[in-house]
């Protein structure tokens, strides 16, 4: 089995020689921290040891039991306009990142920016304002609120045309755009992959039909010398796409399809607010009905890990997103164990 096991053994009677046995599955190889959220919390360790507190514009990661373990350590929250009041601190701007109207008013109120986007994001970020001074709408795949894309958002001068259904079934995400204008899709980094080329499939036919012309598939940013415009040899394509979804995400999604199917219960742990936890949720739910989300301990319940004939089910698989931390997780499956190991007594 290629994931990590905690394993329960109980029930076991020299009369019966039935031995009964819950495997709690702890999944290290596809869940916790990915490598950006890492690189975060490690620089806010970092910070706080060094001087003892530090603030956070926004939660420093979408899970609150991590941002409460931090606050212990002296971490402080600030929400917008908290951050505008700030003066002569040291704030951190997390992986998600920020648009450049941050990094102005933390230069207008002298702050000291622990910078840790994630490079990933980073990435995605140059990319925006490279397309968009190239003269690009740029459409984003993504959620309106959610911090990374108003990031972005920023580096376009918050000109996106922001898409969070795929199937364009929200007419309002899409009045604002301009289907005669050169245009680029690209993602927010956590949104599923076959969302975006469904969306990308979408709005091929939306501006063909515009135009009146055949959809042809749009074409791939990598695909493309951008000096071939600058020069004036070629011009850049009308329609260009890049799938900037991170695969820290996205290749962890059938690792996840593959161990729910090898539990028959399975308990995904995560921050409410979590967008890739939402998404990673969504496949190992459909990998198996008997999954179930929660934020902390307190949340699961007993009877999802009996059977309807009130038997213990033998494996329960423990997983979670990129913003759970591993500690979480162990401490989830430990309770799990524990409440085995005590069920098995009566
Ligand atoms: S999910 Fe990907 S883009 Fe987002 S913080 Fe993690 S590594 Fe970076």
């Amino acid at each position: 089995m290629p994931f990590d096991l905690i394993v329960v053994t109980f029930g076991f009677s020299l009369l019966t020689p039935n031995v009964y046995r819950v495997n709690v599955n702890l999944d290290r190889t596809s869940s916790g921290f990915c490598i950006g959220v890492q690189g975060t919390i490690y620089e806010a360790e970092e910070k706080l040891r060094e001087k003892g507190r530090l603030f956070s514009f926004g939660d420093v990661v979408h899970n609150e039991v991590e941002v409460k373990r931090l606050e212990d350590l002296g971490l402080v929250t600030v929400d917008e306009a908290g951050f505008k009041e700030l003066k002569n601190a040291e704030v951190l701007i997390r992986a998600h990142g920020e648009p450049p109207s941050t990094y102005r008013i933390a230069k207008e109120n002298n702050l000291t920016v622990t910078d840790t986007t994630c490079p990933v994001v980073s990435r995605l970020q140059r990319t925006t304002r490279m397309l968009f001074e190239l003269g690009y709408q740029i459409i984003i795949y993504g959620k309106q609120t959610h911090p990374e894309v108003i990031g972005i958002n920023g580096q376009c001068n918050n000109q996106a045309v922001i898409i969070k259904h795929a199937d364009l079934s929200y007419p309002e995400e899409i009045a604002g755009l301009d289907l005669t204008k050169k245009s680029a899709l690209i993602s927010q980094t956590t949104m599923d992959v076959p969302g975006f080329y469904e969306l990308k499939k979408n709005l091929e036919k939306l501006f063909a039909e515009a135009l009146s012309l055949e959809a042809t598939p749009w074409m791939a940013i990598r695909d493309i010398d951008i000096t071939a415009d600058i020069t004036g040899v070629r011009p850049m394509p009308t329609l260009v796409f890049k799938d900037t979804i991170c695969r820290q995400v996205s290749s962890r999604n059938q690792k996840l399809h593959d161990f729910s199917l090898a539990n028959e219960v399975v308990i995904f742990v995560a921050g409410k607010k979590s967008s890739n936890g939402q998404v990673l949720y969504n496949i190992c739910k459909d990998a198996n009905p008997r999954t179930f989300f929660i934020e902390d301990i307190d949340e699961f319940q007993e009877s999802w890990i009996s059977n309807s004939d009130g038997n213990l089910v033998e494996n329960v698989g423990v997983c979670g997103a990129t913003s759970t931390p591993m500690w979480h997780l162990e401490k989830v499956a430990l309770h799990i164990e524990q409440f085995a190991q005590k069920n098995s007594s009566h």
